[in-house]
């Protein structure tokens, strides 16, 4: 048979498939032999030894075999079997919700019962909660499982033992027959990987002496093979994406300098270094006949607006539109009117459009975009709204974008496409992503990173105080704002509605006005109206508010350089970056600055860790690594990020150290290769899909 006939049947050539079934395998992106091959356990149950009773410990699986000493109904709020076991170290019992007159028969006083399940703390010990079990014969000795089991993911009406029997039999057709290798030799050399074939047939079928240890942990070499040639499917993937828009070509921007120098000229302090290097390298791409696609990564306060205006106006000097997009509408409009008070004095016309500009307004909006008369265009994803037609749109500007998922910020590309070209696009983000993780999630961006603060910035001190202490934090805010300082005090909710989230805050803001009844207070809110929220920061800004109390929505990009004094309550509710985000409201100016984090006691053992590397550090990409160990690569990316990168077996936080030989392998192999087109086929279910443009 050829080399690759094998791999490439149809699973209805196993025993046991039909129709019905083919279908199911189908919603696990397995329609060839290779699909199974490919579809490699999540992890492995150790059932290869019995555990003592008395040793357990909660959350841990195990195998035990012990004498039933009671069993029983227990009625109540909900009926369950109970049987207690016994093996002379210890009890066990096992909670059944679902059972019958029979099962219960079977696990009468005296039998010995075999059991496998999640150990768990119950009310009166441990317990398991429907084990799988078996009755063993009296006098028999039942061997136990000799190698690790493997763990599939499933879907619905396909079972693990269904599925293991037919990866099984398809790995028995397939045999000592070579798969496709794809990595190139020399990497698989280098890094003395075991051979394709031989490394699927450990993982699905681990030997009796295997490494069981590094199985379980997911370090094993034949995993580690195979975890390298999957970041390398998704890398080019990515890269594919990528050459596709590449291919249509943007219209080449030149710098004339024109409106961008008196822009500069006008600017009360010069760029920084980092700035201008920023600036230097987008406007090199914009003078390209290919679009860019660009990652500003910067943390908070290092000034990326400005690469967003200078990039926009060499747009605009080259007599072509720009749009400038926020997540937010409070973000959105303050771009925009900070663009209006730098731009319209120099006689250009800025433009704002958001979901509820509606009626004459929003008419009037859209017919400025599409005769061209407005030329830069700021808003929320409503720029990219059917009916919104550009006249001559070259640049996109994308704020903010780790709340963007992948899937919008491929699908935004297609916006503004004409004539066989495409706008040129910088995403900005001050969420700071490690190296590694960034390598794997933006293959198809070209980064730069503003490394470098504005000068004149005193670092954050950060505090935490518990919150029996309240009434010496509110006795702060009344000292801080007596001598002309502003402060934010943030209110906290998770998983609640935004509707308790802003009855929490108004609550807060009404008993701090009771406190503090000679301080300015304002509240801000996710519920407000977006002209009411832009007046209450307008009045923040101008200083006619000495307090703002507010949600989690001042969360990104909110500028008021005289605010020094955030309050967050309950901090151990958020993840670290967010908490990052938040303190960067802060310490924009030049006094010193102050971030109280007031959590509630007892704090769990993450929550007191987050505290600490809050205090510790203010470095964004510290806080972003510390992020990524404490709550892994899905957290930090947001889980929109992840949503299209599902991993079968390589894990971003623990096969990090292969990134960076994964980029180099990549940067070598053409991303429309055969090689590459295979690699997508073989890893990525719905490869097509995500490289669409
Ligand atoms: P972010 O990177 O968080 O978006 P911003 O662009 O909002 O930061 O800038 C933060 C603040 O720093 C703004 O008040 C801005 O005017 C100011 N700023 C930006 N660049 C400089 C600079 N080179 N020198 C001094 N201040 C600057
Ligand atoms: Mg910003």
């Amino acid at each position: 048979m050829p080399l690759t006939a094998t791999a490439e049947r149809p699973v209805t050539d196993l025993k046991g498939v039909g129709t019905a079934l083919a279908l199911k395998l189908q919603r696990l992106g397995i329609s060839q032999l290779q699909d199974l091959f490919f579809h490699l356990p999540a992890r492995y149950q150790d059932r290869t030894r019995l555990s003592a009773m008395g040793g357990l410990m909660p959350s841990i699986e195990a195998v035990v075999e012990g004498e039933v000493q009671l069993c029983d109904i227990q009625m109540g709020r909900r009926r369950a079997l109970l049987c207690r076991l016994h093996d002379g170290t210890g009890l066990l019992t096992l909670r059944f919700f679902h059972f019958n007159a029979a099962q219960k028969n079977q696990l009468a006083k005296g039998a010995r019962v075999r059991c496998f399940g999640e150990v768990r703390p119950g009310p009166a010990g441990l317990e398991m909660v429907h084990p799988e079990y078996r009755v063993l014969k009296a006098g028999k000795e039942e061997p136990l499982e000799q190698a690790l089991t493997p763990i599939y993911p499933l879907t619905e009406g396909v079972t693990q033992s269904r599925l293991r029997s037919l990866i099984l039999q398809a790995l028995e057709m397939l045999g000592s027959q070579p798969l496709e290798e794809l990595v190139p030799e020399g990497e698989l050399k280098r890094r003395n990987y075991p051979a394709l074939t031989d490394a699927i047939h450990y993982l699905h079928k681990p030997p009796v002496e295997a490494d069981q240890q590094a199985l379980l942990a997911g370090t094993h070499p034949a995993q580690r093979r195979l975890a390298f040639e999957e970041l390398l499917a998704h890398n080019l993937t990515l890269r594919q994406a990528r050459t596709k828009i590449q291919r249509y070509g943007a219209p080449p921007l030149k710098a004339t300098g024109r409106l961008s120098r008196p822009f500069l000229d006008q600017l009360p302090f010069q760029l920084t270094g980092a700035q201008l290097r920023v600036a230097r390298e987008v406007a090199r791409d914009m003078n390209s006949e290919q679009p860019m696609l660009r990652l500003i990564q910067g943390d908070v306060g290092s000034g990326k607006t400005m690469i967003a205006v200078l990039a926009a106006l060499q747009s605009i000097e080259n007599g072509r539109q720009a749009a400038v997009m926020a997540p937010t509408e409070i973000l959105a409009e303050q771009h925009y009117i900070n663009f209006k008070g730098w731009l319209e004095p120099m006689g250009l016309k800025v433009c704002w459009l958001a979901g509820k500009v509606k009626g004459k307004a929003r008419a009037a909006v859209l017919e400025e975009i599409e005769s061209g008369e407005g030329q830069i265009i700021v808003g929320t994803h409503a720029l990219f709204q059917d009916d919104v037609h550009f006249n001559d749109l070259a640049v996109v500007v994308i704020d903010e974008q780790h709340r963007f998922g992948v899937d919008q910020r491929l699908s935004l590309r297609e916006k503004g496409r004409k004539d066989g070209t495409l706008p040129h696009q910088l995403i900005m983000t001050a969420t700071p992503i490690p190296r590694t993780l960034a390598m794997s999630a933006y293959a198809d961006l070209d980064c730069s990173i503003i490394d470098e603060l504005p000068p004149g910035r005193t670092p954050v001190k950060t505090l935490a105080i518990d919150d029996s202490r309240r009434a010496e934090v509110i006795e702060r805010v009344r000292q801080g704002c007596s001598q002309g300082k502003q402060a934010y005090w943030v209110c906290t909710l998770i998983e609640e509605s935004e509707a308790l989230q802003c009855q929490a805050a108004e609550t807060t803001a009404t008993e701090l006005a009771e406190f503090l009844p000679e301080l300015r207070i304002g509240l801000i809110h996710g519920r407000l109206k977006p002209a009411e929220k832009a007046e209450i920061m307008a009045s923040f800004k101008a200083h006619e508010l000495d307090l703002l109390v507010a949600t989690t929505v001042i969360e990104v990009g909110v500028d008021v350089p005289n605010s020094s004094l955030m309050i967050i309550e309950n901090p151990e509710r958020l993840g670290l970056s967010q908490l990052h985000q938040l303190r960067g409201r802060v310490g924009r100016g030049s006094q010193e600055s102050f971030c109280v984090l007031m959590y509630h006691a007892p704090l769990s053992r993450q929550g007191r860790e987050r505290i600490a590397v809050m205090r510790e550090t203010t470095d964004g990409f510290r806080i972003a690594e510390r992020d990524l160990e404490l709550r892994g690569p899905g957290e930090v990316l947001g889980t929109r990020q992840t949503g299209m990168m599902q991993f079968r077996i390589a894990d971003l936080q623990r096969d990090a150290d292969l990134m960076e030989a994964v980029h180099q392998c990549a940067v070598h192999i053409s991303s429309e290769s055969i090689q590459a087109v295979a690699l997508g086929r073989r890893w990525i279910s719905d490869a097509e899909q995500y490289a669409q443009v």
